[in-house]
């Protein structure tokens, strides 16, 4: 089963729908428990993830935001940014905002192509690989005023998105090698 098919079987809504109707209910809480299996071993910031993106609990939110802010704090430190405790929680929301739009459409998703701006990034999405929002945008879901984006806000939004994909990457293997051990 595709992994991002196995994981949709956590959703809440699935089980109540299945549930209810009766027939089909042994057959979704098997894949349940297989889905529910091929998390065991992550890391709860992982877990977390997986649950709210990919299963659709969006009551996990909450602790995916505690996860982040506790990740980057040691990047904030080592670069030396000075950051308003509420501007990195609206840099957190808007970063998970981010990652989870559609994969922009020149790079598809990597980040960088054959044409690239002088810093080696893609043209289109400016290395981050989604399709992105307005600066105005970004900066009201942040909570600042777009004129006093920095390159600080900046270089943390970018090291908040690598920290999901960090997890992401480690959910997918994960339930591949949790798959391998069923089949
Ligand atoms: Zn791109």
């Amino acid at each position: 089963m595709n992994p991002i098919r196995l994981m949709a079987k956590l959703t809440p809504k699935t089980i109540n729908l299945e549930g209810s109707s009766g027939g089909s209910k042994t057959i979704d809480s098997i894949d349940w428990t297989t889905a529910a299996h091929a998390l065991v071993g992550l890391s709860k910031d992982a877990n977390n993830w997986a649950l709210y993106r990919f299963a659709g609990h969006d009551e996990k939110l909450k602790s995916v935001y505690r996860s982040l802010s506790m990740n980057i704090v040691l990047f904030i430190k080592i670069n030396r940014y000075k950051l308003q405790p509420e501007t990195l929680d609206g840099l957190i929301k808007a970063a998970v905002l981010e990652y989870i739009q559609p994969v922009c459409g020149v790079c598809n998703g990597a980040g960088y192509t054959n044409e690239l701006n002088n810093q080696g990034e893609c043209i289109q999405c400016k290395g981050r690989g989604r399709k992105l929002f307005s600066k105005r945008f970004m900066c009201e879901v942040i909570g600042i005023n777009h004129k006093s984006y920095s390159n600080s806000h900046d270089e943390v939004s970018k090291e908040l998105i690598r920290i999901v994909g960090t997890w992401e990457q480690q959910i997918m293997s994960n339930i591949h090698s949790k798959m391998g051990e069923v089949a």
